[in-house]
């Protein structure tokens, strides 16, 4: 990360709070994490980071000076973030993170809120839940890798974050109303280009 101006490392004090998340130094200072550029509150209730990757700032302006954003979660600004913020962070988080296996709380540690919260909140604004959404994703993936791949069912299944295979094909026909195999045949019923020769 390039050099930041007027920040130190925690102090054992600050570096207490921040583990305990006590409120008592709120408003005192802010920390920032180098590796996902975020500032926060002595009380967030976020992860905690390393050591190492924590700066300490005075003010809340000092941390977006030096590049960093406030933290959704506990909001050093006091702003209240847009409900559409969040949903376009779990989308892009979603679209990003299909592949591998992704729990409601992992969700919340990726984009730093409550998951309860992250849950209802894109509810309510896009009428699915994140976990349907995900599925979403993956089988509109599914799709796509069907037609254009070779790979078996269960390797696509694989490619998408559904290991499972008797789960994905389950899902993918009650999403599309045919079996993976089934889709695959429709898709390619078109006429196969014939050889030179005419054989193949
Ligand atoms: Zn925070």
């Amino acid at each position: 990360m390039k050099a930041v101006n007027n920040t130190k490392l925690p102090n054992d004090e600050q570096w207490h709070a921040i583990i305990n998340n006590d409120s008592k130094l709120d408003g005192q200072f802010w920390y920032g994490v180098t590796t996902t550029h975020i500032f926060c509150k002595p009380s967030c209730p976020s992860r905690l980071p390393k050591r190492d990757h924590v700066l300490v700032f005075t003010d809340p302006q000092q941390a977006i000076k030096n590049g960093f954003r406030p933290c959704k979660r506990c909001r050093p600004l006091n702003r209240i973030v847009n409900k559409q913020i969040w949903v376009d962070e779990i989308e892009y988080t979603l679209k990003t993170n299909y592949q591998r296996k992704l729990t409601l709380n992992e969700l919340g540690q990726l984009v730093h809120g409550d998951p309860s919260y992250l849950r209802h909140t894109f509810k309510d604004i896009t009428g699915m839940t994140p976990r349907e959404r995900l599925n979403e994703i993956r089988l509109t993936q599914a799709q796509h890798l069907l037609q254009t791949t070779q790979s078996s069912v269960s390797q696509v299944g694989r490619e998408v974050g559904m290991s499972n295979t008797a789960y994905f094909i389950d899902c993918f026909k009650k999403r599309f109303g045919k079996t993976p195999l089934q889709y695959r045949r429709t898709k390619s019923l078109k006429p196969v280009p014939l050889s030179k020769g005419g054989q193949s």
